[in-house]
Order: structure tokens, then C-alpha cells, then sequence
């Protein structure tokens, strides 16, 4: 980081702690620190192996078994991606996070991430508008459960509470945002007067949508990114550097101002 930083990051801990409502967003840029690469760009599964149908969700439903087969015993892109979350662990920006809701400043977290690492780093408030990789969801009564609560001998696996089909609570393209979670990121949205915007350009609604939200309304945005993205401009700071360097920084000041 450059020279200005230290007063920078000062800034950016002062507003953090004059604010009554602070939540996070982050995106594939966090996760890339925990060796999970984006979907996009260079070196991306979906660069690499082709972008996956824009009706996975419609798929899905019109076959159900076939869609589970393919999950239960994944080849190609999907074995990939399997393989690369069940081995990705949270990084100093995960933890730095769950450090500023522990001392009460954070109030939740809204992740594009639907590979449970601010969960597995101890954040509670978290709110996963692309679904849990690690969570199955009914379709029918929006329930979800840890994947080895389901019994997958018939599939599709049926919900216990509601016998409804049972799909990933990663959202699929095509699949709408469960109403659940959506609803609470407006609320929240609503609620917050800054927003931490760490690893994502935030160019995908819904996500782009909150941090508009709260400018709109004069609350401040707090952007952590190696690179200058769309919202650049509607921040009021900004911190260039990567969410594992930044955050702990952020903390650390926010820590030694309150
Ligand atoms: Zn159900």
C-alpha cells in the first residue's frame, strides 16, 4: 500500500466507528485469497471449461434425478469445484471480519461466496445471497440442512419436514434468490449507514443494489480491493490491497481508535 495509507486506514476506522449500523459485503475476491479462483477470468473454471447453461435452474426441475446424479458423482468443472472448496480454509480477511462482529461493530455479512469459509471462520450474522454450497435447501418450504442430515438412497432426496425436492442451496442460474435471504439483505440494507466492501466489484444484482442503497441515503462505503471497480466512485474510502491485507488493518485501528 502507499504511503497515505496509515492515514487512510485511519479514515476508513474512524467512519467504521462513528456508524451505528455497519454490515459487509464481499464477494469472489476474498475467496481467492483462500485459494479458491474466481469463475470468471483468467485462470477460471468457467474461462476454462465454458460457462455452465443459463437455465441450470429450469434444468434442474424438469429433471431432478439426473441434475442429483450429476452432483452425487461429479466429473469435469464440478469435480473441480468440489474438490477446491472442500479444501479452501478462511483467510486473515475472513477472521477480520468475525473480529469487528465480536466486538459488536459488524452487523452482518452479506456474501456472494457460497463457500461457507465465514461460517467455518466463526462469523454468525451471515447472509449467503448465492446459497451454502455445503447446505441442501427444499425447494418447497425453503428449509436447509447440513448435507449429511439427507438420505440420499432415492433421489431426488425428499424434504423431512414437507416431502418437497431437495436441491443444492447453491442458487443455480435461472433460480431465484430465496426470498428468505433477500428479504433480510434489504432489511438490512435498509438498516445500515456503512457498508465494508471487500473482494467484489458488486456489478451482480442483487449485490450492487445495497451498497447504491446505502449511498443513496447518505451512509458511507468503505471499499477493499486490490483494483478500482464501479463503486470506486461512490465510496467515500477506499483501501487498494487484498481483503487478507486490508482487513486485519482496518480492525487493527478500529481497535486502537474506540
Ligand atoms: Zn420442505
Amino acid at each position: 500500500m502507499e504511503s497515505s495509507a496509515a492515514d487512510d486506514l485511519d479514515r476508513a476506522a474512524e467512519c467504521i466507528l462513528r456508524s451505528r449500523h455497519v454490515i459487509a459485503l464481499t464477494g469472489a475476491g476474498l475467496s481467492v485469497e483462500s485459494g479458491i479462483p474466481p469463475f470468471r477470468g483468467p485462470g477460471g473454471i468457467w474461462t476454462r471449461y465454458g460457462e455452465p447453461p443459463m437455465d441450470g435452474y429450469q434444468r434442474f426441475l424438469a429433471d431432478p434425478v439426473k441434475a442429483w446424479e450429476e452432483r452425487l458423482d461429479p466429473s469435469g468443472p464440478m469435480r473441480e469445484l468440489w474438490e477446491t472448496l472442500s479444501a479452501a480454509r478462511p483467510n486473515a480477511g475472513h477472521r477480520a471480519l468475525v473480529e469487528l462482529e465480536e466486538l459488536g461493530i459488524l452487523r452482518c455479512t452479506i456474501t456472494q461466496n457460497v463457500d461457507d469459509l465465514h461460517r467455518a471462520a466463526g462469523s454468525r450474522a451471515v447472509l449467503e445471497i448465492h446459497g451454502n454450497a455445503t447446505l441442501i435447501r427444499c425447494i418447497q418450504c425453503v428449509e436447509r440442512f447440513p448435507r449429511k442430515a439427507i438420505d440420499f438412497a432415492t433421489l431426488p432426496p425428499r424434504c423431512p419436514l414437507c416431502d418437497g425436492i431437495l436441491k443444492s442451496d447453491t442458487v443455480a442460474f435461472g433460480e431465484p434468490i430465496p426470498p428468505d435471504v433477500l428479504g433480510r439483505c434489504f432489511e438490512e440494507a435498509e438498516l445500515a449507514d456503512c457498508m465494508l466492501v471487500a473482494g467484489t466489484s458488486a456489478t451482480v444484482y442483487p449485490a450492487a443494489q445495497f451498497p447504491i442503497t446505502i449511498q443513496e441515503r447518505g451512509g458511507d462505503l468503505v471499499e477493499v480491493n486490490p483494483y478500482e471497480t464501479e463503486l470506486t466512485a461512490l465510496c467515500q474510502h477506499t483501501l487498494r490491497g487484498t481483503a487478507g491485507e486490508v482487513l486485519p488493518r482496518i480492525v487493527e485501528r478500529v481497535r486502537a481508535l474506540r
